[in-house]
């Protein structure tokens, strides 16, 4: 709802160049932000009283649970310790805002984005830590409504995980519009009055950036920690989360996890995907299905805005997966012309044999589908389960990487995804 804002509020900025002069908009930050949380408050505090006191099959315990033993748990309440046995016991703590070891920051009154979207006022001018959707996707909306936004990585480009031609460009996108300074090392921060003052080092020495807002958003952690999974029999993954297998069954009996709290992807949608074959595993244990991590897209709505799904072409080169590449800029389009747009493409990797597609990335205006849909769903093969695989034609101006595909071709072995499964053999469902 926030990014929707930003958007309108950015509109002028791009509309004098298709012959309409927009006023630059005025910002009622208290009355929008008042009726975003008008909205959405109140579908939590439904939610509450749904479980709380509609729904006689739950209990509700509100606090922080910890587990004390195998399907057992601690729930600190504001009424004292409850401890909680289940036969089966179902995990979706998610994931919080991970916190730099940075001397000074607990002195400062450092926002993250659950606190963020809040503020009494826009801050003139806000220090962004993180590099990642989080701290790219708050930009755009401070930045839209009027904050001076500057954004302080410690790597080399914004958005890293997305395809490199995708980041590259994003960065120097970025870079036109917000203050980016990365290759940056945060060093410590402290307080001069109501001034945030960072002080860094990088490529050019010491440097000390200030504002009245300091933002930090570098990556979300799982809550395994505040759940004590290890008391719980729970194995955790090298990342922190808990390991699960396909059916979303962890490695103690009769306990499933599900989301940011085990899953790599922290997604909305692969939470929900998750959720529902933790729900069919529960109720059909003699029939367990599994989860479908193989297409799993995600959106930057950050300005430019991203979508993608698949293999990045760096992805590809580390494992070897012969690919070719294609790419039409949003400018050789009539409706790129449209929107005199001149720095939007997007880009597929195929395999060079079958013309199957193995990536999609698109950076530029509308990427991502408006409004989304649940892109899990969206986006998944629409073909019988053991029919043939969806194949692309060849792309008409495909760049091939022939030393690359040569080379691959010949140590090639079946590509796997992030989530281990072998294209073209359907899970059951
Ligand atoms: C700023 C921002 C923007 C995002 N935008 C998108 C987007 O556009 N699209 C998208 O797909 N995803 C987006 N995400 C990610 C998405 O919000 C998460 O992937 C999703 O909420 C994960 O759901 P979950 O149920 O696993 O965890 P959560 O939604 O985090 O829920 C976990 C719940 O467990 C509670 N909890 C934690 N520990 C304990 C404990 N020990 N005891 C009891 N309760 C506990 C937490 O308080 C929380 O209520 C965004 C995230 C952020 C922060």
């Amino acid at each position: 709802m926030f990014v929707h804002v930003a958007d309108v509020a950015r509109t002028p900025a791009g509309s004098a160049r298709l012959g309409v002069d927009l006023a630059r908009p005025g910002v009622r930050w208290p009355d929008l932000r008042d009726r975003i949380f008008g909205r959405i408050d109140p579908i939590a505090a439904a939610g509450r009283r749904y479980r709380a006191e509609d729904n006689e099959n739950v209990t509700l315990y509100e606090g922080t649970a910890r587990f004390t033993g195998p399907r057992r748990l601690a729930v600190d309440t504001a009424q004292g310790t409850e401890t909680i046995t289940a036969d089966r016991v179902v995990v979706a703590a998610g994931s919080r805002p991970a916190l730099p070891d940075l001397p000074g920051l607990h002195r400062t009154d450092y926002l993250t984005s659950d606190t963020v979207m809040r503020l009494d006022h826009l801050p003139r001018r806000m220090i962004i830590m993180g590099t990642g959707f989080v701290s790219t996707e708050l930009a755009h909306v401070f930045s839209a409504l009027g904050t001076d936004i500057t954004l302080i990585g410690r790597s080399d480009r914004l958005l890293r995980h997305e395809d490199t031609d995708v980041s590259q460009r994003f960065t120097d996108l970025a870079a036109d519009r917000w203050d980016v300074r990365l290759n940056r090392t945060a060093q410590r921060v402290g307080h001069d009055g109501d001034r945030i003052r960072l002080h860094l080092t990088g490529p050019y020495g010491a440097e000390t950036v200030e504002a009245e807002a300091l933002l930090v958003a570098i990556g979300r952690i799982p809550n395994t920690d505040l759940l004590d999974a290890a008391a719980g029999g729970l194995e955790l993954t090298e990342r922190g989360t808990i390991k699960v297998d396909d059916t979303q069954a962890t490695s103690a009996e009769g306990v499933w996890a599900l989301g940011d709290v085990s899953s790599d992807h922290q997604l909305k949608h692969v939470a929900n995907h998750e959720a529902r074959v933790v729900q069919h595993n529960l109720l059909h244990p003699d029939q367990p299905i599994t989860s479908d991590h193989r297409y799993v897209p995600h959106a930057v709505f950050s300005s430019p805005k991203i979508a993608s799904v698949g293999l990045t072409e760096q992805d590809a080169a580390r494992r070897g997966i012969p690919y070719v590449t294609a790419v039409q800029d949003y400018a050789g389009t009539a409706y790129g012309w449209a929107m005199e747009d001149t720095t939007g493409f997007a880009k597929l990797l195929a395999d060079p044999d079958t013309g199957q597609l193995l990536g999609a990335h698109i950076i530029g205006p509308e990427a991502p589908p408006h409004p989304a849909p649940d892109p899990g769903h969206a986006l998944r093969p629409r073909r019988p389960h053991h029919g043939p695989r969806p194949v692309l034609d060849p792309p008409r101006h495909a760049r091939t990487h022939r030393e690359r595909v040569a080379q691959t071709r010949r140590a090639r072995r079946p590509m796997t995804d992030r989530g281990g499964h072998t294209p073209g053999t359907d899970p059951p469902r």
